[in-house]
């Protein structure tokens, strides 16, 4: 655990109610950490508003005396980002949880604390939903996605968080509340200040209310596990029927070794080897269609197996996707993840960052599994490491720099959903060039004094 910089945060007991500031020892460890493998921090206090005007009263009060504060919610993040790594205030945002669901006009408004599962079972009596899927989906909040842009397994049929917000309630870090965007479907009034803070991880400024647009939920589903002789055959299989111009509700890939750890874990007794899970949504029979136009691309592409499956067994299947992290965790005691990488690429290239991704595992001698949102070209890697090796770790370092170079290399992104936060920020300048200048005076402009969420997401000037 490190400590951040002191900083003498007793005025908050003036500006909330008592019950709502915490300096408990106890307390502040919770709050140290997110799920990333980065070192936690100590905050010096956590405060828990329960409503906008009191997140307006903290920011104002901390930025009037240079106290960094950290917003968090369900502290899921996999990159640092929910780290208070200056010390400082955390902002528990969690208590916010108000849903207010519009059903005539496919929106909900709710409070950034909500956790998604939570609001899908709202949403549930309405046959609506807030689709674009996590698999933290118990823990992450609506506050959380926003703020990384999150996504998972649906995005490739509903689109990421960002494509579903329509108005955010935002509190700027000297304490002005701003509403930016519209509970419309479109609108080209002014910059679109909404798609600045989505994705900003907490770094201008704090989400207090957001409206989301919403989708039916499919009357249909149809789900299959795929197996593949080689990899190459399964992702090109992906390639191919997102090319098709089919848009299928999930379609993942597990790679061999993956599903080894995954069977371990789970006692699924799948079969190891190179895998798709494809789901397909629709409410009327076209559905069978995208059924036999995917299939044929798999057997096309030298697919062993075509399994079509559903009920409790295809659900056992996701819960054991959305739990690899912990399948890999566990499959040998002395060894820890060392990252959770999320590149994303151009579809067509998505056979060649599974290969360089091998390739690179096998140069640098570490079990680098992959699986990922292979329809979105989204890939995710997690080297796993002896952390009492040095060597080893010194070896992973390297691999996750090649592996994101090349990535970027093939017109892909560094990140796809987990965001930058603390283990990103040396690429961004590959990613972006010129551009971060740009974003460097943006959070000059609207955070002169640096108190939102330093350390993140912008290479140190
Ligand atoms: C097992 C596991 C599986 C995961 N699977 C996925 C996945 O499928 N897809 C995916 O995208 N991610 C995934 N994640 C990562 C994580 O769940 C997401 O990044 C999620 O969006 C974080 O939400 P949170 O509520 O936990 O936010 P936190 O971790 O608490 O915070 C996230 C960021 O948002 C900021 N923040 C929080 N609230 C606010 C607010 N109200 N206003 C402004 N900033 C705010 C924080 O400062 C931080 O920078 C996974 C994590 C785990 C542990």
């Amino acid at each position: 655990m490190n400590n951040g910089d002191y900083f003498d945060c007793n005025f908050l007991k003036e500006v909330l109610p008592e019950a709502q500031v915490d300096f408990d020892k106890s307390v502040r460890e919770r709050y140290a950490s997110d799920a990333s493998v980065h070192s936690s921090t100590m905050p010096d206090a956590v405060v828990s508003p329960r409503r906008t005007t009191e997140v307006a009263s903290v920011l104002s009060a901390a930025n009037d005396r240079g106290v960094p504060v950290t917003p968090y919610s369900g502290g899921s993040s996999l990159e640092g980002n929910a780290i208070p790594v200056r010390g400082g205030i955390v902002l528990n945002m969690a208590e916010l949880t108000s849903i207010d669901v519009d059903a005539e006009n496919l929106q909900v408004t709710v409070g950034p604390g909500v956790v998604y599962d939570d609001l899908n079972d709202a949403l549930e009596p309405h046959r609506l939903q807030f689709p674009p899927g996590i698999s933290s989906s118990d823990v992450a909040t609506i506050g959380g996605m926003i703020a990384n842009n999150a996504s998972g397994a649906n995005a490739v049929r509903y689109g990421e968080t960002r494509d579903h917000v329509r108005r955010l309630e935002v509190v700027l870090p000297d304490g002005r509340t701003i509403q930016c965007g519209r509970n419309v479907v479109k609108t080209s009034a002014g910059y679109s200040l909404k798609d600045l803070f989505i994705g900003s991880e907490g770094t201008l400024g704090v989400v207090t209310e957001a409206t989301l647009s919403l989708t039916s939920i499919p009357t249909r589903k149809r789900s299959a596990v795929v197996t593949f002789d080689a990899e190459r055959d399964a992702c090109r299989a992906v390639s191919e029927i997102i090319q098709s111009g089919l848009k299928p509700g999930a379609i993942e890939y597990v790679d061999a070794e993956s599903v080894g750890y995954v069977n371990e874990y789970t006692g699924l007794g799948l079969e190891p080897t190179p895998t798709l899970l494809v789901e397909l949504h629709g409410n009327n029979d076209g559905i069978d269609d995208d059924v036999s136009v995917a299939r044929s691309i798999c057997e096309d592409n030298d697919a062993l197996s075509w399994v079509d499956e559903d009920g409790d067994r295809m659900e056992e299947i996701w819960q054991a996707r959305r739990n690899i992290l912990y399948a890999y965790e566990a499959h040998r005691e002395e060894w820890s993840l060392a990252a959770d990488g999320d590149v994303v690429v151009p579809i067509a290239r998505y056979p060649d960052i599974v290969k360089a991704i091998e390739r690179i595992a096998d140069h640098h001698d570490i079990p680098i599994p992959v699986c990922g949102h292979a329809g979105d070209g989204n890939l995710h890697y997690s080297p796993l490491v002896d952390v009492d090796d040095e060597d080893s770790v010194q070896r992973v370092d390297r691999a996750n720099q090649e592996i994101i170079e090349a990535a970027i290399e093939m017109g892909g992104t560094s990140t796809g959903e987990h965001g930058i936060g603390l283990g990103k920020t040396e690429f961004l300048e590959t990613e972006h060039g010129e551009a971060v200048e740009i974003m460097q005076m943006i959070k000059e402009s609207l955070d002169p004094n640096g108190v939102m969420n330093p350390g993140k997401v912008l290479p140190e000037p």
